[in-house]
């Protein structure tokens, strides 16, 4: 039975416009990218405010999930 591996980025570690490498397998991931050729989302948690907590995605080079977290930067003014 394939294993699946499941990788934490924070984004509070991530400079630029939130594009990263699959810690796997090292295709290119972009949020611009919504042609969904490299990804796909597969999850998402929100807080009661319905803002984002966590997304989980899905490499579909080599099947790592990737769970990203450290959201709440984006809810910080001083970030904008
Ligand atoms: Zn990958």
């Amino acid at each position: 039975m394939k294993q699946l591996s499941v990788y934490r980025i924070n984004l509070n570690n991530m400079d630029g416009d939130g594009a990263f490498l699959c810690p796997s397998c090292g295709a290119l991931i972009s949020p611009d990218d919504v042609s969904e050729k490299t990804y796909k989302i597969i999850d998402m948690e929100t807080y009661e405010d319905g803002s984002l907590k966590t997304l989980s995605l899905m490499c579909k080079k080599c099947d790592a999930k990737i769970v990203l977290e450290g959201f709440e930067i984006l809810r910080n003014p001083k970030n904008l």
